[in-house]
This record gives C-alpha cells, sequence and structure tokens, in this order.
C-alpha cells in the first residue's frame, strides 16, 4: 500500500474510534492499540509532510500558536433568547405565537448548557473554521482551539448537507473545572471563578496545546445553512446526533405547555446532578415552517425562549467577617457564616468584596442574611432579613488598619479596594510577592515552591525578590529540611531564572495592575527596564491597554528607592531586563497592515510570505474580515477571494504586487 493511501486509512479509522468513545461511549479497541495507530500516523505526517491535513486526528493534541485572533463576520447571526421566569409567560409567549400562526405549536425542550456559544463551519463534510458569539454579528476565529475538543467531529461522513454551521456550546464539566483550579492553586495562580468564563478563556488561549489540555466538551443544538434538508427541530437534533456530533440526550419533544413544565420542574431538581452547568431551559418551536413564519425580533428568534431558573436562596448568619491581605496588599472582606447546605455543598463563608459592598447591604455581625450561589463558585450575600436583626445592633465599621502589621489603610481615588500600603514588612505582602517571583509563569524557580520561599523567608535570608540572586549553596544547605540535593536544586533554578525573557520578569516584580499580557504589551513597547521606568505618563497611555490606573501604579513602583536597588540587583545578577534582539521586527514598513494569502503561491512559499509580513512589522491574518487590509492571490484562489471581493476596504493585489510593497 502507498504511504498516502496508509495515511488516509489511519485518518478514517481514527476518526471513527474516536467518534465512537467520546460520542457513542463505545470502545471498540484497547487505548494501547489506539496510540499506535496515532503514533503510525504522526510518524507518517512528519516523514510526509506534503500530505498534511488541518484536520488529520493527530491536529488534536493541539501546538498551533494564535497570537491575534481574527475579527470573523458571521454568515448567519448569532441570535440571543428571551428570557422567562414563570409560567405565565410562557403561556402569553404560546398565545401570541398561536395568535400569529392560526394553529397550536409543538415544542422542543433543551437544557441550557452554560459555557461559551460557537459556530462551526463544515464545508464537504471538512471543519474549516471556528468563530465564538462575539456580538452576534461578528466573533473571533479560534480554530485551531476548536480542532482539540475531542468531541467535535475534524470530518464528518455520511448524509450531511455540502456546507453547514453547526451551533452550540463549549463547555468545561464541573470536575474539570475543580481539578484546574486545583492544580491552579497549586502552583499559585489565581484562580478561576465558574466553569463558563473558564470555557470562554479557553477558547482565546493562544498555545492550542494548552485548551487541549483543558478537555473541554461541545455540546450541540443547531444547525444553520442554506436550504438544509430538515423539517423540525427534533428531526435536526436526531440528524446531527447521527452525523457525529454531540447532541446531548436530555431533550424532550412536547405537545403541550404542560408537558414543558414537567420537564422544567425535572430539571431543576436534576440539575445539580448533572455533570455540568446549566442555567435554564431553552424552548423552541418544534416545526421550521412555523419557526420561519413568526420570524425574529431585533435580537432573538421569536420560536424559542429561555426559561431561567431562579437562583437558590438560603438564609444563615453572619458571625464574623475576616480580612484577608493579598500578595498586593489588597484587603478582602469575607464573611464567616453559620454552616448551611446549598445547591449541594455546604456554605460556610461569603465574599464581602469590599467596603462598598457592605454598607449597600448593611450588613451586620450577627444579621441573618439572604446567600445565593449564582454562576460563582463562591456564594454570595445578596441580602439582609432586617426583621431579624437585634434591636441593639451596631453599623459594620470597615477596619482601619491592616490585620496583619497594622499599618493604616488607605484606599485611592476610584478604586474600591481598601490596601494596605505597607509593602516592605507586612508579611502576607512580602511572601505573596516572592511566591509570585518564583511561580512557574514568573520565574519559574520550581524548586523554589511557595513553602520554600516561606522558609527562606523566616530564616532571614531572603526577604527582597533580589535577595535570591545573593543565595548561596552554604547558607541554605544548613538550613532545616533542606537537604544537599534540594539546595543544589535550588542554587541551579535561581541561576536557570536569568534566561527568563524580560517580559516574564516585568510580570514576576509583581507591580499591581502589571499581569501577564500587560507585561508583555510593556516589554514590547518599551524593550527595556530603563525605558520603561523613564516612560511619562503619556508615553505609558501610548500603549495598548495601558490606561491610568496602571500608568499611576507604574509610577508609584519606580519612585521607590527600595524597588530601584532591587531592580539594580538583578541587573547585576544578569537577569533579562531588556528584550532579546533576534525578537525586534527588522522593519516596520508594513506597521499595522494585515495580510491572509490565499491559492497556490508561485513566487514564493507561504511561510517566506509569512514571515515576511512578520518581520517588517505586519500581521497575518488566518481568515477574511473587515480587519484585513491585504488579500494576496495566487492561482485559483476560491471562497476566501469571494468573501473578500465584498469587503470594499481590502486591497487585493497580486504576489508581484506584494514584492513591491516590501521593496
Ligand atoms: P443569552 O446569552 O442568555 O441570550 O442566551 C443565548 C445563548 O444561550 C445562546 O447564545 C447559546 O449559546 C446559549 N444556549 C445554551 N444552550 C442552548 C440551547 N439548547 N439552545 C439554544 N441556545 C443555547
Ligand atoms: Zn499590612
Amino acid at each position: 500500500m502507498d504511504i498516502k493511501q496508509r495515511i488516509d486509512e489511519l485518518r478514517t479509522l481514527l476518526h471513527h474510534y474516536n467518534n465512537q468513545y467520546y460520542n457513542n461511549d463505545a470502545s471498540e479497541i484497547s487505548d494501547f492499540e489506539f496510540d499506535a495507530l496515532l503514533q503510525e500516523l504522526i510518524d507518517l505526517e512528519i516523514k510526509n509532510p506534503q500530505f498534511y491535513d488541518e484536520n488529520s486526528p493527530t491536529q488534536r493534541v493541539g501546538g498551533n500558536i494564535t497570537k491575534n485572533f481574527n475579527t470573523v463576520v458571521h454568515e448567519f447571526r448569532m441570535y440571543s433568547l428571551d428570557n422567562s421566569y414563570s409560567l405565565e409567560e410562557l403561556q402569553d409567549w404560546e398565545k401570541r405565537m398561536e395568535k400569529l400562526l392560526g394553529e397550536s405549536v409543538s415544542f422542543v425542550c433543551e437544557l441550557k448548557y452554560d459555557g461559551a456559544s460557537i459556530s462551526i463551519t463544515y464545508e464537504d463534510g471538512k471543519l474549516v473554521q471556528a468563530v465564538t458569539r462575539g456580538d452576534g454579528m461578528q466573533g473571533d476565529e479560534v480554530t485551531h482551539n476548536i480542532r482539540t475538543i475531542k468531541t467535535v467531529p475534524l470530518t464528518v461522513t455520511g448524509n450531511h448537507p455540502k456546507s453547514f454551521c453547526i451551533r452550540g456550546e463549549i463547555m468545561l464539566s464541573k470536575h474539570n473545572f475543580l481539578a484546574l483550579n486545583e492544580e491552579r492553586k497549586k502552583q499559585n495562580l489565581e484562580l478561576y471563578a465558574n466553569p463558563r468564563n473558564t470555557a470562554s478563556g479557553s477558547l482565546k488561549l493562544q498555545d492550542s496545546a494548552e485548551t487541549a489540555k483543558r478537555n473541554l466538551d461541545c455540546f450541540l443544538y443547531q444547525m444553520v445553512g442554506n436550504d438544509l434538508p430538515y423539517q423540525s427541530q427534533w428531526e435536526m437534533l436526531e440528524a446531527t446526533r447521527q452525523l457525529g456530533f454531540h447532541v446531548p440526550n436530555h431533550t424532550k419533544l412536547c405537545t403541550s405547555l404542560d408537558e414543558v413544565l414537567a420537564f422544567i420542574d425535572f430539571w431543576e431538581h436534576e440539575k445539580k446532578n448533572l455533570p455540568y452547568e446549566i442555567d435554564g431551559i431553552v424552548i423552541k418551536v418544534n416545526s421550521f415552517s412555523q419557526q420561519q413564519e413568526l420570524g425574529y425580533t431585533a435580537k432573538s428568534p421569536r420560536w424559542a425562549m429561555a426559561y431561567k431558573y431562579k437562583a437558590e436562596q438560603v438564609e444563615t448568619q453572619l458571625i464574623s467577617i475576616d480580612y484577608q491581605v493579598g500578595r498586593t496588599g489588597a484587603i478582602t472582606p469575607v464573611a464567616n457564616l453559620k454552616p448551611i447546605s446549598l445547591g449541594g455543598t455546604i456554605v460556610k463563608r461569603a465574599s464581602l468584596h469590599n467596603s462598598d459592598i457592605i454598607n449597600k447591604l448593611d450588613v451586620r455581625l450577627q444579621d441573618w442574611v439572604y446567600v445565593e450561589k449564582g454562576g460563582e463558585i463562591i456564594p454570595k450575600i445578596v441580602g439582609v432579613n432586617e426583621d431579624r436583626r437585634e434591636h441593639d445592633s451596631t453599623k459594620t465599621e470597615f477596619i482601619q488598619n491592616c490585620p496583619e502589621c497594622g499599618t493604616e489603610l488607605i484606599r485611592r481615588e476610584g478604586e474600591a479596594q481598601h490596601f494596605c500600603p505597607n509593602e516592605e514588612s507586612c508579611t502576607p505582602q512580602v511572601v505573596g510577592k516572592l511566591e509570585h517571583f518564583v511561580s512557574r509563569k514568573a520565574m519559574d524557580m520550581e524548586s523554589i515552591g511557595g513553602e520554600t520561599a516561606l522558609l527562606l523567608y523566616k530564616s532571614g535570608l531572603v526577604h527582597h525578590y533580589a535577595d535570591f540572586y545573593d543565595l548561596k549553596f552554604e547558607d541554605i544547605v544548613l538550613l532545616d529540611r533542606i537537604g544537599e540535593k534540594s539546595a543544589h536544586n535550588i542554587i541551579d533554578a535561581i541561576e536557570k531564572s536569568k534566561e527568563i525573557p524580560f517580559e516574564r520578569v516585568l510580570f514576576a516584580l509583581g507591580i499591581r495592575h502589571v499581569g501577564e499580557t500587560v507585561a508583555k504589551k510593556l516589554a514590547k513597547h518599551f524593550k527595556n527596564i530603563n525605558n520603561l521606568q523613564k516612560a511619562t505618563t503619556e508615553e505609558l497611555l501610548e500603549v495598548e491597554d495601558i490606561g491610568d490606573k496602571i500608568a499611576i501604579t507604574l509610577h508609584e513602583f519606580f519612585s521607590k528607592e527600595k524597588n530601584l536597588e532591587s531592580i539594580q540587583k538583578l541587573q547585576i545578577a544578569g537577569v533579562q531586563l531588556q528584550v532579546a534582539e533576534s525578537t525586534q521586527p527588522t522593519r516596520n514598513i508594513l506597521q499595522g497592515k494585515t495580510f491572509l494569502f490565499t491559492g497556490k503561491l508561485q513566487l514564493f512559499t507561504r511561510d517566506f510570505a509569512e514571515k515576511t509580513v512578520e518581520d517588517n512589522g505586519g500581521k497575518n491574518s488566518s481568515a477574511v474580515s473587515k480587519n484585513l487590509n491585504y488579500l494576496v492571490v495566487g492561482e485559483n484562489a476560491g471562497s476566501k477571494l469571494a468573501k473578500a471581493q465584498k469587503i470594499d476596504s481590502i486591497q487585493i493585489i497580486d504576489e508581484q504586487q506584494f514584492l513591491e510593497l516590501i521593496q
């Protein structure tokens, strides 16, 4: 058999087993055999790059890097849903429709999956593009990341429309969400608030290999396209399921509103047992001809309605308020509650966020408070039962001094939180900053985890992050709990951290509001720490996404003697305080322009072309959108050219013209 045949065969087999496993719960072969086939395919593809296929099962593991997500206009708009909260509202809705139609309607009930909406386009059975909902008119292209989701077929076979979009919700299960947060806790990273935001954030990760690790799922509920061969929602769901898409089974065809209500009641109690979160029920008119007749309002279909469950609420007593001090000195008040069961878990604490929230709620010690679990993991206090308030209760006074170090708290204009300004010797701040400095996304000193950082601090060896670079083997090997081997590892890790790129060093410094993304932008713009230190407010504001808040904290940071001293120490130690030369574009003649190459190129390869764009300060795009400046067309250009011709602002040029541009 020739190589191409074997590659095709392996791809077909692996697609089939994948689909059986993830969508039909059937394991036809062992994991071992599956991995062997996959490895064979990986090896063949590496040796024969001419047979590369973006929809090969090997692409599931990800590894594509997307720097900027292109904006793509939805060919079929993605609508919202109207909400209802009561039986009466549903009855009114039914009456309105029956009046318009002059006949009765049947419904399909589905769960309202609480994730991130997605639209995936298939041409000739192949996945070609995946776009987030965005504002419903246009969204971000996240194709590489969607390809890593195992329940999304990369190719579909059997009887399917030539071209269609499939709509659904990208989901992260409750279990995977908790596991992910557990992992982040270990790495000292900020925890995610809820599965929905996390799913949506996972789609926008730049490295698709990271997305692959999140174990996302995709639940489908709709197909759109021209001349689809289905007559009803129910038939379409069934056909979509047959094609290998993950269409959840918790759906029901109802001929009356009574049946719809039974479905709603059932899931109100059952939803806590689902492995993923739902935020209601979606009720749709089953018949497509009726749907068509009903049409759309400005933002939603008239033939569908969401039914939202009221968040479960319990009443319990507020015992005390703790004030926690974070790494940046921010004070967070946390309520200790009399333990109570809510939505399947026992709740003991609730965040009170800041003093404004405390004042607005007017919560007082010993008050009976209403607690709700919204989309967030940490429950919140939504109100106070004033009838049960003790008559001698007094208004809650926010603390004025830091509970850790006693320093008087400050509150900056325009900020909701109070701060302890004692950066230098307030323990949770000092230790928090050290922990942050060594963490994986910062200086990545794995052998100095949070615990070792604390130990080094307590032993008086490290007080500020720059002190790490003074550490000597002899000093640390004498410490309790540190053997010779770990002492070596610590010294190695410190040595290695000197290669960490500037943008991460900047993030590691732990300047308030300077997270990973901001650090990247600042590093790219200012190139080295000296330029950044000298930058005026106006110069800082010129950088994309940098606002007043960040400008102020940067100035504050650089105005402190201690920080300047530490930076000097880092510099002497050889830590990267400037961007590496090679990553800077050589010229900027294509600055701010985006390019897309389509068709078969004759004068140069696509790799060369894309690199040339980047080297000259331009950006590459992978799809046609309003943001594209140039479409460079080779031979036999197809749908991209057609699409670009409809958008006036795009200049369509050939290869020769491209070369002239960069001359
Ligand atoms: P909303 O964002 O509240 O307007 O609700 C509309 C969103 O609900 C859509 O964008 C979908 O992503 C989502 N959704 C979740 N489950 C379903 C479903 N079964 N049918 C339709 N939309 C759904
Ligand atoms: Zn303090």
